[in-house]
């Protein structure tokens, strides 16, 4: 696990007091941006779920996070399934009096250009992204109900809502729908007191994009203002404050956190 750069750990303690002791899942927990993001939360005093598909991957996750002393538990599951999503649903519940915060985080982006798009490559991105958000937050929703301050906080992306990027026209598309979906279900949500938002990250540093080889890498740094890519913690903090309490008035909106990538008018300098 890693922690907050440059801050001692006790500090930690002092910011979003309100996310101690929830309860919470994050789908796509085992890697990425879903494991920072299941630290942070770690590190806040919460209760937390990884949901993957690999057990090993999952093992060691939660392995990482109770070696600081978290309470921390991983749940086989494959978010294209809605049997998968309600067992480990009522699982977690059940061992942690209940579900607070749901963060529908998996996701997947194989590149596939237009001309060579297979029908077979376009229902994977669908069904994982889209669908599997979908029956993660509807096997949620009895759980969160019940909570005080229930909380869906997406992983959208910059990657359709507002930029493009070659190979990418399923996974934008996907990325954009989520956000369709959000501004609905947040209407739909809120006479259950559970607000739904989505974080835009940019380019984040994690073992799914260094998969996409460091070319790549080096061409997204270059056009990020802040010359770096995101970290998994960094999006994890954004996530954190969209599932507090302080952030109880907000729902239906999207937080952009991409080190500036989305903003320069021309080539930068
Ligand atoms: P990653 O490193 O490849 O990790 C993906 C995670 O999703 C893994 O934990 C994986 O777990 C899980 N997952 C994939 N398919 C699943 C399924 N069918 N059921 C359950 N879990 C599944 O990816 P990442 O870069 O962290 O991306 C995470 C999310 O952030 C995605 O939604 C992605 O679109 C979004 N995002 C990423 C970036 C970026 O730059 N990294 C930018 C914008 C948005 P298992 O392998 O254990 O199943």
């Amino acid at each position: 696990m890693v922690f907050l750069a440059g801050r001692p750990r006790d500090s930690v303690g002092h910011v979003l007091t309100s996310i101690k002791n929830k309860s919470v899942i994050v789908t796509g927990g085992t890697k990425g941006i879903g494991k920072g993001t299941a630290g942070v939360f770690a590190q806040l005093g919460a209760r937390v779920c990884v949901l993957g598909r690999s057990e090993a991957d999952g093992a060691a996750t939660v392995e990482a996070l109770r070696r600081h002393g978290s309470t921390a538990i991983f749940c086989r599951g494959d978010v294209k399934e809605q049997g998968d999503m309600d067992e480990v649903m009522a699982t977690v519940a059940a061992e942690f009096g209940g579900v607070d915060i749901l963060c529908a985080n998996a996701g997947i982006f194989p590149s596939a250009k237009l001309e060579e798009m297979s029908e077979s490559a376009w229902d994977d991105v669908f069904a994982t992204n889209l669908k599997g958000m979908l029956f993660s937050i509807k096997a949620a929703l009895p759980h969160l109900k019940k909570s005080a301050a229930g909380r869906i906080v997406l992983t959208s992306s910059i990657t359709g809502p507002l930029t493009g990027y070659p190979g990418w026209s399923h996974y934008g598309a996907t990325k954009a729908g989520m956000l369709g979906f959000m501004r609905t279900a947040a209407v739909e949500l809120a006479r259950f007191k559970i607000t739904i938002n989505a974080v835009l990250p940019g380019n984040v540093l994690t073992e799914g994009v260094s998969h996409l080889g460091q070319a790549y890498i080096q061409t997204m740094a270059a056009a990020i203002p802040l010359k770096r890519l995101g970290t998994v913690e960094e999006i994890g903090h954004a996530v954190a404050f969209l599932a507090s309490e302080e952030a109880g008035f907000i729902t239906g909106q999207t937080l952009v956190v991409d080190g500036g990538q989305t903003l320069p008018e021309s080539r930068i300098v």
